[in-house]
Formats: structure tokens, C-alpha cells, sequence
């Protein structure tokens, strides 16, 4: 059966050769092109794509989209999508694309839009670039004025650059650290090992070349980072570090070789920010306890927002937050970009270690443990809302949150039950202080649903 093209809030994501292909790509293009100059905007947009094989295919025609209604497009070439958020900016640009599947599987790609504030559009917007989209009504420009197309090589140096104004980078390079960087053939490996060694670290390079032919499944978690694990212990790294194919997340190891678990960077990089700004910090509802517990011992407090990068940004510059992320490994600082950053994730953690002079196993060692389960099955509309409503009765001594599916908040945890915007499933995130009470709490959820 054909996979499905998905065109979400986020973007258009399918399958190359099958169902993503240049004439939707352009026409996409010349959509959100279309919905740039309908309110108010112009000049350039600047475009970035992933190492996939497939991105110079799309790059071309997703320009040639955007020239035709009339814009100038700026291409970054292989580069992190954060770096595009933090180059929307830069340049002034009436807004971004992102050529990229995240952490799906090479046969995909996507395309991801970006406002001239660097941040995703919210639901209405996106929902008016869809329409656009559908309706074909595009609107062309005659032959001269149509959109020029230019290069920008610089756009890791200015990244960088910005990462370096929010720490100390010689207090780091006086530590001299060995670090093991596993970039999965992605478009981190360029800018995060040019980022180490600006700070002093000796890099053991792992699947740096960005071939977009990923040297194993890309998603940044524990079952596909075993050769990152036993790198760090077989170089006597002082940590591993693991981004995904288009670097906005990161995973860490620590100098025994252990994952130590995506949830732990943003708790790590919030304790980091928590010691020098007393502010806010912003996550979604499905990331772990540990950023309230390190909040609440920095005397600091935690907004939640529905699921979402988009929604996560957002909220930051509404309240003004020092920090914030998911749980997945993305950590946002506004002062860099609205964007989740591999690399302000990598310079926060190192220069948590130069200040605390503690190797990783024991700054995580520091941080309050729960056991984090979660799961997903099928569920139309209606089972997705007897179960809600029965998990209603079942936790009513839960404090609730509405807005994305439901999030009770219990005394020793937490569960949290969300529908897919993509497909019929329900996700189901637990956390509690210890594995039994969080299998309770999921075994009492499945039963819900009759499993
Ligand atoms: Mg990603």
C-alpha cells in the first residue's frame, strides 16, 4: 500500500519516488511564497536542506517555486535546521524552508516552513499556506520580476558565532575534552566538530561525512547509539554526543559509555542555565519532571505547552523564558534562535562540566530519577474519547491539563494521553518516581482500552 503524504502544520513529509515529488515540491514552494507576499512580506527566502540524496533534487525545485512568485532565495546548502532559524534572522529574510525528514528513514523527506521569526507558523497561518497549496491559487510573477537565486557559505560561522556568545569557550578549551560526535551521516557533523574544536575538544569522529547515507537508524535514542557507547569507552572519551540527521536534537553518553537518556539533556542544559539566569523555562507536556525539579531548586518555575517545537517557542517569547525544549533532546535558547540546537545543547553541557568540574555520570548522578514509560495504539476518534473520558473517572484526583489531549498530574507522576495529528493512534507517556508505580500507572491506562 502507497504511504501517505503528509501536509501538516509543520510541513509536507513523504516518500521520494513514490508520492514527494518536484511538481508538488514546487508548487509548495510557490504556495508558501504566495502566502509570504499576501501578508505584507518580501525579499528572500533562505533555504537549508539535510544530507539526503534527495535534497538537491527538491532544493531545485522548491527555489524554482519560490522565484516564480517572485522572491529571491538564499541557499545555505547542507546545513542544521537550526542554523536556518538562526539565518531567517540574520539575513532579514521574509522566512525559511528546511528541506528535511528529521529523524525518519532515508527513502523520506520533507519540507519545513519557517516565518521571518524563525519559528514554524502557528495553526492558522499554516492552515492558510495549505489552502493556498490545495487551491493552486498561486501567484505568478511575469519574467522580470521573478526571484533571483544566490549562495551563502558563511552560515555555520555566524551559527557558531552566536553559540559562542552565550558561554565561555575558554573556560571550556582549558578542559581540553575528548569528545566522541556521532552525526549519522547528517547535516550536524560539519558544524558540531567545527564547534568542538573552536572550544578545545579533541573530536573522535563517528559517521561525520554527510553522505545522507545514515550509518544506522537515525533517531537519536538508546537502541541505535551502541557503536556511539562503545566509542566513548574504547577512546576514553570524556562523553558521546549524538545528533539526528538535521541536528535540532541531541543525545548524550557519559565517560563510562552509558546512554544516559534524551530526557536528561534539557534537564542538564536547564540546570546550566538555572545557575546564571533565574527565569522561566518552557517544555511540552509529555517531557519528564526532572527541568520542575531543577526550576524548583534554582527557585525557578516551568511553563508546559501542547506537543510541538512551534508551540514550545512560542511560549518562550510570549513569558520571556531562559531556556527551554522536549524532552526528545531539543534545547531552545532565544538568544541564539526559536529553533531546537544540537549545538547550544552540546556548548551548554560542556560548559556545565567546566564549571562544576564533574564528569557527566555524576551531574546526572545530581538530577532526581523517574521512570519514564510510553507507548501508542490504535484508536479511531471515538476510542480515543472513551478512553479519555474513562481516565477522567479513573485519575479524578489528578490535577488535569486540556490542552492536548489530557495530562493528569499525580502526587508520584504523571500520564499523559494525546491522539496523533498523522494517524488513528493514541500515544500514552507515564513518568513516576519509581518503574513499579509507573507500570502501574500504564497497565492501568491499557486497561482503559481494553488491552
Ligand atoms: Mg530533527
Amino acid at each position: 500500500m502507497p504511504r501517505e503524504l503528509i501536509i501538516s502544520i509543520s510541513g509536507m513529509r513523504g516518500i521520494i519516488g513514490e508520492n514527494l515529488t518536484p511538481d508538488l515540491a514546487a508548487a509548495y514552494g510557490a504556495a508558501f511564497g504566495t502566502f509570504l507576499q499576501s501578508v505584507g512580506k518580501s525579499g528572500a527566502v533562505v533555504l537549508g536542506r539535510d544530507s539526503r540524496p534527495s535534497g538537491p533534487m527538491l532544493a531545485a525545485a522548491i527555489s524554482a517555486g519560490i522565484a516564480s512568485v517572485g522572491f529571491n532565495v538564499v541557499d545555505l546548502g547542507i546545513v542544521t535546521t537550526p542554523t536556518v532559524g538562526i539565518l531567517v534572522r540574520h539575513l532579514n529574510a521574509a522566512g525559511g524552508i528546511v528541506i528535511t525528514a528529521s529523524h525518519n528513514p532515508i527513502e523520506y523527506n520533507g519540507i519545513k516552513l519557517l516565518l521571518d521569526n524563525g519559528i514554524a507558523p502557528p495553526a492558522h497561518l499554516a492552515e492558510q499556506i495549505r489552502s493556498t497549496y490545495f487551491s493552486r491559487s498561486l501567484k505568478f510573477v511575469d519574467s522580470v520580476r521573478c526571484g533571483r537565486l544566490s549562495s551563502y557559505d558563511q552560515a555555520d560561522r555566524v551559527h557558531i558565532d552566536k553559540v559562542f556568545s552565550i558561554i565561555d569557550p575558554a573556560r571550556i578549551a582549558s578542559r581540553h575534552r575528548k569528545v566522541v560526535l556521532d552525526s549519522v551521516n547528517g547535516a550536524g557533523g560539519r558544524p558540531g566538530r567545527a564547534l568542538l574544536e573552536r572550544l578545545g575538544s579533541e573530536v573522535v569522529p563517528l559517521n561525520l561525512e554527510p553522505t545522507g547515507l545514515f550509518a544506522h537508524t537515525p533517531e537519536p535514542i538508546e537502541e541505535n547509539l551502541k557503536d556511539l557507547c562503545r566509542a566513548v569507552r574504547q577512546s576514553g572519551a570524556d562523553l558521546g554526543f549524538a545528533q539526528d540527521p538535521d541536528a535540532d536534537r541531541l543525545a548524550i553518553v557519559d565517560e563510562q559509555g552509558c546512554f544516559i537518556g534524551e530526557e536528561y539533556t534539557l534537564a542538564l542544559c536547564a540546570q546550566w542555565i538555572f545557575m546564571h539566569n533565574k527565569g522561566k523555562a518552557a517544555t511540552n507536556l509529555s517531557t519528564s519532571r526532572m527541568i520542575d525539579d531543577i526550576a524548583a531548586a534554582a527557585g525557578c518555575s516551568v511553563l508546559r505547552t501542547p506537543v510541538g517545537e512551534a508551540h514550545v517557542a512560542q511560549a518562550m517569547v510570549a513569558n520571556n523564558c531562559v531556556i527551554g525544549g522536549e524532552g526528545n533532546g531539543g534545547v531552545i535558547d532565544l538568544r541564539i534562535g526559536p529553533v531546537r540546537d544540537s549545538l547550544v545543547a552540546m556548548a551548554m553541557i560542556l560548559q556545565l562540566m567546566a564549571e562544576t568540574n564533574l564528569p557527566l555520570s555524576a551531574l546526572v548522578a545530581r538530577i532526581p530519577k523517574y521512570t519514564m514509560l510510553k507507548t501508542k495504539f490504535p484508536a479511531d476518534k471515538q476510542l480515543a474519547q472513551t478512553v479519555l473520558d474513562k481516565a477522567r473517572q479513573i485519575f479524578s484526583s489528578a490535577r488535569i491539563d486540556t490542552r492536548d489531549g489530557l495530562r493528569f498530574d499525580l502526587s508520584d507522576g504523571w500520564i499523559h494521553l494525546r491522539t496523533s495529528n498523522t494517524e488513528p493512534v493514541m500515544r500514552a507517556i507515564v513518568e513516576a518516581a519509581t518503574p513499579t508505580a509507573a507500570q502501574g500507572y500504564l497497565d492501568q491506562v491499557m486497561k482503559l482500552c481494553g488491552r
